[in-house]
């Protein structure tokens, strides 16, 4: 049965061990890590969205950024939104306050939208979605460069908000706020293969 781990450090926690519940529905649970010790026994793992400067720093304390790397080397699938985009980075451009976990072959533009686009909502052609996805975009960050290996699978403009790397499924987003679970249907396919 799936286990899913979301990082509970700080940020969006409960709406996304809510969305997961509903997109599990039941075949599977959901339990909040607010600590080093748990992320081995979860065959799945979300980063959530809030601020990445402070997750960052608290991933560090706790002990849990060895883990996550581990985790995400041996395959496990990683649904990362939002400030959690900007953390599985392997670069966000020289902002000292965040250590990305270098993750992801991805450059991050942490103000992808300027301030006065705070949020935003819009609707995605999302690769291999027939019907557009409507998204919530909160101080959102954006993909600004991927490599080679990264599958885009959305963009505002010239700016990318949906990919994926191998078990790696970022988005600028937050799927976790809308009743539309086809991204949470896509990681749970992940997690099957
Ligand atoms: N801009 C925030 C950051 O860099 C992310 C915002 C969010 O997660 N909603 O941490």
């Amino acid at each position: 049965m799936a286990r899913i781990g979301v990082i509970a450090l700080q940020g969006d926690v409960s709406e996304h061990v809510l969305a997961m519940q509903r997109a599990l529905q039941g075949k599977g649970e959901v339990i909040e890590i607010p600590k080093a010790g748990l992320i081995p026994s979860c065959s799945g793992l979300v980063l959530p969205g809030g601020e990445s400067t402070t997750i960052s720093r608290q991933l560090a304390n706790s002990g849990m950024t060895e883990e996550l790397k581990a985790a995400a080397k041996a395959g496990v699938p990683i649904l990362a939104t939002c400030a959690g985009l900007v953390l599985v980075s392997k670069d966000i451009g020289g902002d000292a306050k965040v250590k990305p976990l270098g993750l992801m072959d991805i450059k991050i533009d942490r103000n992808a939208f300027g301030p006065q686009r705070e949020s935003f909502e819009a609707d995605l052609q999302v690769d291999g979605f027939e019907k557009p996805y409507r998204a919530i975009f909160i101080r959102a960050p954006a993909i600004a460069m991927a490599g080679a290996g990264v599958q885009v699978m959305a963009r505002v403009g010239e700016a990318i908000v949906a990919a994926r790397q191998k078990n790696l499924l970022a988005l600028a987003f937050h799927p976790e706020l809308t009743d539309d679970t086809r991204f949470h249907q896509i990681f749970l396919k992940m997690l099957e293969a």
